[in-house]
Parts: structure tokens; C-alpha cells; sequence
């Protein structure tokens, strides 16, 4: 698997099988594939990941804060 060469990675550089997790200061925690955020929310393949901060709000009622927390880990079947 290729090493990744930038610590602020895009859509573009994930691998196929890894996943995006964020997580809220009210402690909800959301997992997405990459390919179900393309083409949503504005992002296309050069959305950087950590950018995510700024266009998420947490679904909880009546918290709809920012992502804390953005991590990336392997999908798990
Ligand atoms: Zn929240």
C-alpha cells in the first residue's frame, strides 16, 4: 500500500478501503465512506479531508456543533 506523502490528505488521496470518522463534542460519533460524501455537501475529489471541520454540523438535536475530531481508519466489514 503507498505510504501517504501529505499530512493534509484530499478525497483523492484516501484509499479505497478507508473511512472518515467524525466526532462531536457531545460525544456523537459518524463514520462515512469517502464515495458517499462525493458530489455532496460540495465536495469533490480535491476536498481535503480536514476541511470537512468546516462543512459538517453534528446531527444531534439541539447540539449542530462542528466536528472536534476528524480521523481516518480502515473500513471493517
Ligand atoms: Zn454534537
Amino acid at each position: 500500500m503507498p505510504r501517504r506523502t501529505t499530512a493534509d490528505p484530499t478525497f483523492d488521496d484516501l484509499h479505497r478501503r478507508e473511512v472518515i470518522w467524525l466526532k462531536c463534542k457531545c460525544g456523537k460519533e459518524t463514520c462515512f465512506r469517502p464515495h458517499d460524501l462525493i458530489g455532496r455537501h460540495g465536495i469533490t475529489l480535491r476536498t481535503r479531508i480536514f476541511a470537512l471541520q468546516d462543512r459538517f454540523r453534528c446531527k444531534v438535536k439541539n447540539c449542530g456543533a462542528r466536528p472536534e475530531r476528524i480521523w481516518l481508519d480502515k473500513w471493517r466489514d
